[in-house]
């Protein structure tokens, strides 16, 4: 069968796919694994017209637009090497006994396709995964052996984002930190009990969360220019969330594990959507809401060294849906506390509701050329005043302000 028809076929469920950035269909702005969607009308976005057709194209076969770091929008082929697999998560389209048309790519094959839509312009990174047939260890070697095609036979120097398969051994990730620029292993659930109830046939810790302990450990112990272009990939990781009844203290705690310790560059959140001849059809989807609360939380821990402890969870372990959880936190500590922008270390200016790592830095700087007594000031700064304004003293003094939304 034509490369191109396989790869057509498997795209049908790649959005369903727990991995990857998604396409232009109204999708949420972050997503599952490593890229960030282009929003329908950002300035990356290709104008509307060419979405209609060359978009629809690209859709059928498996391409979607990511953000990467720095901004830049690239177009990405996100396909499988097989979409049979032996295992059974409830989740998952790709599920072994699901009713529908498998393809398997050997790599030669995949490689080569993906060259030529590179070649035609049609891609510039790939993100590859793949369902289980034959163990783990021996699906990893393919995806290895895929990627070795790429940089070594066709020179392929662009965006390589690769799967870990469960359980994958530290040999075959040291060789996938050579290869590639990004690997992911999803852990799914938060803990091994709620894993149970979504992919029963994986293993929490030895499957899971062992392999990104492992790659973390082999960035610790050794030098980066052995990684591919130089540096170590980054890591990421996402969980399916709202399917199997797990709290956000659940998913918060091995977000902060993994942000913190791990040094995870992305934890993705998946909100829940059923997939019709799984075990979880009939399951509600999960609202959009939570996944942005859970995202807040994870860049609090991330960037603003917030910890989970301080986080404003409800009596069942939840964050509240109707405030963003740093403005939750201002409120229960800074009203009556309010931080004095002339005198605050950086750790407690990125506490404050509207300043984040950029504007703590152009706060620090200007503090060194004079003071800051107004909001004025910070105005001309760049830095917007209504959201930080009820939590600050300028000079020892309240500004006036107005209340803000709390969104
Ligand atoms: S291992 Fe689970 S999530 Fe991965 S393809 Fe197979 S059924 Fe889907």
């Amino acid at each position: 069968m034509e490369a191109i028809v396989k790869l057509q076929d498997i795209a049908l469920n790649m959005h369903l796919e727990p991995a990857e950035e998604t396409n232009f269909n109204p999708a949420p702005e972050v997503a599952p694994c490593g890229q960030v969607v282009t929003p329908r009308n950002s300035p990356g976005s290709p104008p509307a017209k060419m979405r209609r057709s060359a978009v629809a194209k690209q859709e059928a076969l498996g391409i979607s637009h990511a953000v990467m770091p720095g901004g830049k929008t690239m177009p990405m082929l996100k396909t499988l090497l097989t979409s049979a697999c032996e295992r059974n998560c409830y989740y998952c389209p790709f599920r072994a006994g699901r009713n529908y048309r498998r393809h398997t790519f050997q790599p030669e094959e995949l490689a080569k396709a993906f060259m030529q839509l590179y070649r035609a312009g049609m891609v510039e990174g790939l993100f590859l995964s793949s369902g289980i047939i034959k163990g783990s260890v021996a699906t990893q070697d393919r995806l290895l052996e895929t990627a070795e095609i790429l940089r070594q036979k066709y020179q392929f120097k662009g965006y390589l984002h690769l799967k870990v398969m469960p359980g994958a051994e530290k040999a075959q990730l040291r060789q996938a930190m050579t290869l590639a620029d990004r690997l992911s292993v999803n852990l799914e659930a938060p803990n091994d009990r709620r894993l149970a109830l979504l992919a029963p046939k994986k293993v929490f810790l030895e499957e899971l969360v062992r392999p990104l302990q492992l790659i973390e450990q082999i960035r610790q112990e050794e030098p980066g220019h052995l990684g591919w272009n130089g540096r170590w990939p980054s890591t990421v990781s996402q969980f399916v969330v709202g399917a199997v009844g797990e709290t956000d203290v659940e998913i918060l705690s091995t977000t902060e594990y993994l942000t913190k310790q791990l040094h995870l560059k992305r934890v993705y959140f998946s909100p829940f959507s059923p997939i019709h001849d799984t075990p979880l059809e009939n399951q509600p989807a999960e609202n959009p809401m939570r996944k942005v609360r859970l995202y807040q939380t994870s860049f609090l821990f991330r960037d603003y060294d917030f910890g989970l402890e301080e986080m404003p969870f409800d009596q069942q372990g939840n964050l509240p849906l109707n405030i963003d959880p740093k403005l939750a936190w201002a409120e229960a500590n800074l009203q009556h506390d309010p931080v004095e922008l002339n005198r605050a270390e950086r750790q407690d200016l990125l506490r404050v509701p509207g300043i984040g790592p950029k504007h703590s830095h152009t706060i620090l700087n200007a503090r060194r050329k004079g003071r800051l007594s107004e909001l004025n000031h910070l105005r001309q700064l760049g830095i917007a005043t209504k959201r930080l304004a009820p939590y600050v003293l300028l000079d020892g003094k309240r500004p006036s302000y107005q209340l803000p939304l709390k969104l």
